[in-house]
Protein backbone atom coordinates (compact mmCIF):
# COMPACT_ATOMS: atom_id res chain seq x y z
CA UNK A 1 0.00 0.00 0.00
CA UNK A 2 1.61 3.85 -0.36
CA UNK A 3 -0.68 5.27 2.28
CA UNK A 4 -2.62 3.21 4.79
CA UNK A 5 -5.98 4.09 6.89
CA UNK A 6 -7.63 2.72 9.14
CA UNK A 7 -11.23 2.96 11.03
CA UNK A 8 -12.40 0.36 13.48
CA UNK A 9 -10.77 -2.60 11.85
CA UNK A 10 -11.50 -1.30 8.10
CA UNK A 11 -8.11 -0.70 6.26
CA UNK A 12 -7.89 0.93 2.97
CA UNK A 13 -5.74 3.81 1.13
CA UNK A 14 -6.24 7.07 2.77
CA UNK A 15 -7.93 8.34 0.20
CA UNK A 16 -11.05 5.62 0.00
CA UNK A 17 -11.63 5.76 3.57
CA UNK A 18 -14.33 7.54 5.42
CA UNK A 19 -15.86 8.31 8.71
CA UNK A 20 -19.05 8.47 9.63
CA UNK A 21 -20.73 11.90 10.34
CA UNK A 22 -21.84 10.79 13.43
CA UNK A 23 -18.21 10.44 14.76
CA UNK A 24 -17.90 12.83 17.99
CA UNK A 25 -14.51 14.03 16.54
CA UNK A 26 -16.41 15.19 13.34
CA UNK A 27 -18.65 17.45 14.97
CA UNK A 28 -17.24 18.45 19.21
CA UNK A 29 -13.11 17.80 18.17
CA UNK A 30 -14.33 14.85 20.92
CA UNK A 31 -10.86 13.07 20.43
CA UNK A 32 -7.23 12.85 21.33
CA UNK A 33 -4.28 11.67 19.24
CA UNK A 34 -0.80 10.93 19.04
CA UNK A 35 1.38 10.93 15.73
CA UNK A 36 5.51 9.63 15.41
CA UNK A 37 7.87 8.71 13.05
CA UNK A 38 8.54 5.39 11.83
CA UNK A 39 12.44 4.66 10.24
CA UNK A 40 13.10 1.45 8.48
CA UNK A 41 9.36 0.32 9.43
CA UNK A 42 10.26 1.28 13.29
CA UNK A 43 8.24 3.59 15.00
CA UNK A 44 10.07 5.49 16.75
CA UNK A 45 9.54 5.86 20.67
CA UNK A 46 6.13 4.00 20.12
CA UNK A 47 5.88 2.84 24.07
CA UNK A 48 6.33 6.73 25.27
CA UNK A 49 3.74 7.50 22.80
CA UNK A 50 1.03 4.75 23.63
CA UNK A 51 2.06 5.70 27.36
CA UNK A 52 1.06 9.41 26.91
CA UNK A 53 -1.99 8.39 24.35
CA UNK A 54 -3.19 6.27 27.06
CA UNK A 55 -3.24 8.56 30.12
CA UNK A 56 -4.95 11.07 27.79
CA UNK A 57 -7.70 8.91 27.35
CA UNK A 58 -7.87 7.96 31.02
CA UNK A 59 -7.77 11.89 31.67
CA UNK A 60 -10.58 12.31 29.53
CA UNK A 61 -12.53 9.16 30.46
CA UNK A 62 -13.05 7.49 27.41
CA UNK A 63 -14.07 3.68 27.16
CA UNK A 64 -10.97 2.62 24.92
CA UNK A 65 -12.28 -1.15 23.10
CA UNK A 66 -8.15 -1.95 22.59
CA UNK A 67 -5.20 -2.14 25.31
CA UNK A 68 -2.26 -0.71 25.01
CA UNK A 69 -0.59 -3.54 23.64
CA UNK A 70 -2.78 -4.74 21.63
CA UNK A 71 -2.74 -1.08 20.24
CA UNK A 72 1.26 -1.24 20.19
CA UNK A 73 0.73 -5.03 18.01
CA UNK A 74 -1.76 -3.34 15.49
CA UNK A 75 0.29 -0.24 14.76
CA UNK A 76 3.77 -2.39 13.98
CA UNK A 77 1.22 -4.47 11.99
CA UNK A 78 -0.01 -1.35 10.15
CA UNK A 79 3.15 -0.11 9.33
CA UNK A 80 4.38 -3.07 7.43
CA UNK A 81 1.53 -2.86 5.27
CA UNK A 82 2.61 0.02 3.87
CA UNK A 83 5.71 0.03 1.25
CA UNK A 84 7.79 2.92 1.99
CA UNK A 85 9.75 2.25 5.32
CA UNK A 86 9.86 5.65 6.05
CA UNK A 87 6.29 7.03 7.35
CA UNK A 88 4.52 9.34 9.11
CA UNK A 89 2.24 7.51 11.63
CA UNK A 90 -0.81 9.48 13.37
CA UNK A 91 -3.13 7.48 15.71
CA UNK A 92 -6.58 8.77 17.04
CA UNK A 93 -9.41 7.60 19.22
CA UNK A 94 -12.60 9.86 19.30
CA UNK A 95 -14.78 9.02 22.20
CA UNK A 96 -17.41 7.12 20.48
CA UNK A 97 -20.65 7.50 17.67
CA UNK A 98 -24.02 9.08 18.40
CA UNK A 99 -26.57 11.72 17.90
CA UNK A 100 -24.83 15.31 18.95
CA UNK A 101 -25.14 15.90 22.75
CA UNK A 102 -22.75 17.54 24.75
CA UNK A 103 -23.23 14.88 27.49
CA UNK A 104 -22.10 11.28 26.63
CA UNK A 105 -23.24 8.19 28.10
CA UNK A 106 -20.74 6.35 30.73
CA UNK A 107 -21.18 3.05 28.23
CA UNK A 108 -19.68 5.04 25.32
CA UNK A 109 -16.53 3.00 22.77
CA UNK A 110 -14.17 4.74 21.74
CA UNK A 111 -13.26 4.83 17.82
CA UNK A 112 -9.86 4.05 16.52
CA UNK A 113 -8.49 5.80 13.36
CA UNK A 114 -4.18 5.48 12.43
CA UNK A 115 -3.36 7.05 9.01
CA UNK A 116 -0.34 6.20 7.68
CA UNK A 117 2.04 7.88 4.53
CA UNK A 118 5.60 8.65 3.36
CA UNK A 119 7.69 11.16 5.20
CA UNK A 120 11.06 11.24 5.77
CA UNK A 121 13.42 13.13 8.45
CA UNK A 122 14.41 15.64 7.10
CA UNK A 123 18.20 16.68 6.75
CA UNK A 124 19.66 17.75 10.31
CA UNK A 125 21.74 20.59 8.68
CA UNK A 126 18.24 22.21 8.15
CA UNK A 127 17.79 25.78 10.16
CA UNK A 128 14.60 27.33 11.00
CA UNK A 129 13.07 31.07 10.89
CA UNK A 130 10.99 31.99 13.89
CA UNK A 131 8.14 34.24 14.51
CA UNK A 132 6.98 35.26 18.24
CA UNK A 133 3.34 35.09 19.30
CA UNK A 134 1.08 35.85 22.68
CA UNK A 135 -0.22 32.21 23.26
CA UNK A 136 -3.90 32.62 22.99
CA UNK A 137 -4.80 29.25 22.11
CA UNK A 138 -7.48 29.34 25.59
CA UNK A 139 -8.93 32.34 24.75
CA UNK A 140 -10.91 32.29 21.54
CA UNK A 141 -14.18 31.85 23.14
CA UNK A 142 -15.64 34.35 21.09
CA UNK A 143 -15.59 31.73 17.98
CA UNK A 144 -18.22 28.93 17.71
CA UNK A 145 -15.35 26.13 16.60
CA UNK A 146 -16.32 22.88 16.71
CA UNK A 147 -13.36 22.38 19.30
CA UNK A 148 -16.08 21.71 22.14
CA UNK A 149 -13.86 19.30 24.19
CA UNK A 150 -13.96 21.12 27.43
CA UNK A 151 -17.61 21.88 27.09
CA UNK A 152 -18.58 18.38 26.52
CA UNK A 153 -16.61 17.42 29.91
CA UNK A 154 -18.43 20.39 32.19
CA UNK A 155 -21.35 19.51 30.51
CA UNK A 156 -21.12 15.37 31.08
CA UNK A 157 -19.94 16.21 34.49
CA UNK A 158 -22.75 18.61 35.61
CA UNK A 159 -25.17 16.27 34.35
CA UNK A 160 -24.20 13.14 36.31
CA UNK A 161 -24.19 15.56 39.67
CA UNK A 162 -27.51 16.74 38.95
CA UNK A 163 -26.67 20.00 37.55
CA UNK A 164 -28.22 22.03 34.46
CA UNK A 165 -25.32 24.17 33.68
CA UNK A 166 -21.74 25.20 34.65
CA UNK A 167 -21.05 28.95 35.41
CA UNK A 168 -17.67 29.50 34.14
CA UNK A 169 -15.40 32.16 35.75
CA UNK A 170 -11.49 33.26 35.24
CA UNK A 171 -9.27 35.86 38.05
CA UNK A 172 -13.30 35.73 39.52
CA UNK A 173 -14.83 37.06 36.56
CA UNK A 174 -17.69 35.37 35.62
CA UNK A 175 -17.20 34.84 31.47
CA UNK A 176 -20.19 32.34 30.70
CA UNK A 177 -22.03 28.68 30.87
CA UNK A 178 -20.17 26.02 29.18
CA UNK A 179 -23.01 25.98 26.38
CA UNK A 180 -24.69 29.82 27.39
CA UNK A 181 -24.29 32.89 28.38
CA UNK A 182 -25.11 34.12 31.65
CA UNK A 183 -26.51 37.49 32.59
CA UNK A 184 -27.72 38.56 35.85
CA UNK A 185 -30.46 41.33 37.47
CA UNK A 186 -29.82 43.10 40.52
CA UNK A 187 -31.52 46.33 41.79
CA UNK A 188 -33.58 46.17 38.41
CA UNK A 189 -30.06 46.21 36.48
CA UNK A 190 -29.38 44.10 34.08
CA UNK A 191 -25.85 42.94 33.77
CA UNK A 192 -24.44 40.76 31.29
CA UNK A 193 -20.13 40.08 30.45
CA UNK A 194 -19.29 42.36 27.28
CA UNK A 195 -19.16 40.54 24.03
CA UNK A 196 -14.80 40.24 24.38
CA UNK A 197 -12.80 36.89 23.44
CA UNK A 198 -14.10 35.41 27.08
CA UNK A 199 -17.55 34.51 25.51
CA UNK A 200 -19.89 33.69 22.59
CA UNK A 201 -21.56 36.34 21.17
CA UNK A 202 -24.99 34.90 21.59
CA UNK A 203 -28.17 35.08 19.72
CA UNK A 204 -30.36 34.98 22.77
CA UNK A 205 -28.26 37.44 24.50
CA UNK A 206 -28.54 39.92 21.89
CA UNK A 207 -32.26 39.26 21.89
CA UNK A 208 -31.96 39.89 25.71
CA UNK A 209 -30.64 43.46 24.88
CA UNK A 210 -33.10 43.67 22.63
CA UNK A 211 -35.89 43.08 25.54
CA UNK A 212 -34.47 45.08 28.03
CA UNK A 213 -34.28 48.37 25.90
CA UNK A 214 -37.89 47.73 24.42
CA UNK A 215 -39.31 47.37 28.24
CA UNK A 216 -36.56 50.05 29.28
CA UNK A 217 -34.32 48.12 31.53
CA UNK A 218 -31.33 49.38 31.98
CA UNK A 219 -27.86 47.38 30.41
CA UNK A 220 -24.56 47.49 31.69
CA UNK A 221 -21.98 45.40 29.81
CA UNK A 222 -19.61 44.72 32.09
CA UNK A 223 -18.15 41.44 33.60
CA UNK A 224 -19.68 40.51 37.11
CA UNK A 225 -17.69 38.53 40.15
CA UNK A 226 -19.01 35.20 41.49
CA UNK A 227 -19.94 37.28 44.47
CA UNK A 228 -22.06 39.49 41.87
CA UNK A 229 -23.68 35.85 40.57
CA UNK A 230 -24.36 34.94 44.10
CA UNK A 231 -26.05 37.76 45.51
CA UNK A 232 -27.72 38.62 41.97
CA UNK A 233 -31.95 39.24 42.49
CA UNK A 234 -31.87 36.55 38.91
CA UNK A 235 -29.36 34.95 37.44
CA UNK A 236 -30.40 34.25 33.91
CA UNK A 237 -28.94 31.40 31.23
CA UNK A 238 -29.34 31.97 27.82
CA UNK A 239 -28.73 29.56 24.47
CA UNK A 240 -30.84 28.79 21.11
CA UNK A 241 -31.78 25.79 22.57
CA UNK A 242 -32.85 26.45 26.22
CA UNK A 243 -33.94 30.37 24.94
CA UNK A 244 -33.63 31.98 28.54
CA UNK A 245 -34.59 30.45 32.13
CA UNK A 246 -33.38 31.59 34.88
CA UNK A 247 -31.31 29.79 37.94
CA UNK A 248 -32.88 29.00 41.75
CA UNK A 249 -29.77 26.99 42.83
CA UNK A 250 -25.93 27.89 42.12
CA UNK A 251 -23.27 26.09 44.24
CA UNK A 252 -25.89 23.97 46.34
CA UNK A 253 -27.05 27.34 47.72
CA UNK A 254 -30.40 28.46 46.59
CA UNK A 255 -30.05 31.52 43.89
CA UNK A 256 -32.17 33.83 42.27
CA UNK A 257 -35.93 34.37 42.95
CA UNK A 258 -35.75 37.96 43.88
CA UNK A 259 -36.85 39.52 40.66
CA UNK A 260 -39.28 37.13 38.63
CA UNK A 261 -41.36 40.10 37.49
CA UNK A 262 -38.42 42.03 35.34
CA UNK A 263 -37.26 38.38 34.64
CA UNK A 264 -40.91 37.26 33.30
CA UNK A 265 -40.94 40.49 31.09
CA UNK A 266 -37.56 39.03 29.98
CA UNK A 267 -38.33 35.71 28.91
CA UNK A 268 -41.72 36.69 28.07
CA UNK A 269 -40.35 38.94 25.06
CA UNK A 270 -37.81 36.32 23.90
CA UNK A 271 -40.90 33.44 23.97
CA UNK A 272 -43.45 35.26 21.87
CA UNK A 273 -40.66 36.42 19.39
CA UNK A 274 -39.76 32.94 19.29
CA UNK A 275 -43.77 31.52 18.94
CA UNK A 276 -44.10 34.60 16.61
CA UNK A 277 -41.64 33.56 14.48
CA UNK A 278 -42.86 29.96 14.37
CA UNK A 279 -46.75 30.71 13.43
N1 LIG B 1 -21.83 30.42 25.06
C1 LIG B 1 -21.49 29.18 24.67
C2 LIG B 1 -20.16 28.64 25.08
C3 LIG B 1 -22.38 28.40 23.90
O1 LIG B 1 -22.03 27.16 23.51
C4 LIG B 1 -23.66 28.92 23.58
C5 LIG B 1 -24.64 28.08 22.79
N2 LIG B 1 -24.34 28.03 21.44
C6 LIG B 1 -23.97 30.22 24.00
C7 LIG B 1 -23.04 30.95 24.73
C8 LIG B 1 -25.30 30.86 23.65
O2 LIG B 1 -25.29 31.28 22.33
P1 LIG B 1 -26.65 31.32 21.48
O3 LIG B 1 -27.60 32.20 22.22
O4 LIG B 1 -26.23 31.90 20.16
O5 LIG B 1 -27.15 29.92 21.36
Amino acid sequence: MKTLGYYNGKISELEEMQVPMLDRACYFGDGIYDTALACNHKVFAIDVHLDRFFDNAKLLDFNMPITKEEMKTLLLDLVNKVDDPDLFVYWQASRGTALRSHIYPEDMIANIWVMIWPKKLQDKEKTLRLVSKEDTRKRHNHIKTINLLPAVQYATNAYRSGYDESVLYRNNKVSEGSSSNISILKDGIFYTAPCDENILPGIIRKYLLQACHYHKIPVVEEAFSLEDLKNADEIIISSSTRLCLRAHELDEKPAGGKDIETFKKLQDYIFDKFYEACK
